[in-house]
């Protein structure tokens, strides 16, 4: 993830983020013992808009240390239900048990539900899903955006959480760019494996050829569900 353009090395950033405008603010903070250990829970509220974010963090962070960070957006059928239609759940918790691991590290969990179209919208898209529509064109059948996501703010809390040289959990092309765009280093990118579950593999296949998310489906996958993926058009 080396060909972005970088406005700044992490050693420039500490001082442009004080000349920078700040864009959001840390609200609130907590202690959040979970299934993986403790974690912190830091609280954002942005300054632009009526957007607020979580941040669930552990360990001290030193600019110097590169350090495990996943910008998470909210899935609530993925993430608190265990859909297997999408990987958003598994991809959580596979970065928080990786945090835990290394005892250091951050996701900012951005609450953008859908891709930006809120939960209603999202459940209208797995309707026209259910009928054979992929995720993409089901969106375009309800005249909504495919993805509305945005996420410099989330670069913006990395870098104020003290991060600069990041190990970033992600697939995702445009979640690469904002945090090298904001001044950020990449000096990782962690791979979040995930389990192929049959209603799971067309969805991969469309983010991975569609919205060039960075996906390895091993071909034997992809021939043992196309059954299934058949069955669903
Ligand atoms: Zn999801």
């Amino acid at each position: 993830m080396t060909q972005t353009t970088r406005i700044g090395t992490a050693s420039h950033l500490g001082h442009a983020l004080s000349e920078r405008r700040r864009t959001v603010e840390r609200v609130a903070e907590a202690r959040l013992p979970t299934e993986m250990g403790e974690f912190r829970l830091i609280g954002y509220r942005s300054k632009t808009s009526n957007e607020e974010f979580v941040v669930i963090a552990k360990g001290r962070f030193r600019a110097e240390r590169p350090t495990l960070a996943r910008i998470h957006s909210q899935c609530l059928t993925g993430d608190v239900f265990g859909s297997t239609k999408c990987d958003c759940g598994q991809q959580l918790k596979t970065a928080m048990r990786l945090i835990a691991a290394e005892k250091s590290g951050a996701i900012v969990y951005q609450q953008q539900e859908g891709r930006g179209i809120g939960i209603i919208n999202k459940i209208r898209a797995y309707a026209l899903q259910d009928k054979g529509a992929d995720t993409i064109e089901a969106n375009e059948q309800l005249g909504l955006p495919v993805d509305l996501r945005r996420y410099e703010q989330c670069a913006e809390i990395l870098a104020d959480l003290g991060l600069r040289r990041i190990k970033l959990m992600s697939n995702n092309p445009k979640k690469f760019e904002a945090v090298e765009r904001f001044g950020l280093e990449i000096v990782e990118s962690v791979p979040l494996p995930v389990n192929f579950h049959k209603t799971l593999v067309r969805y991969l296949k469309t983010k991975r050829d569609q919205m060039g998310h960075l996906i390895n489906i091993p071909e034997e996958i992809y021939e043992q569900t196309r059954s299934c993926v058949v069955q669903t058009v």
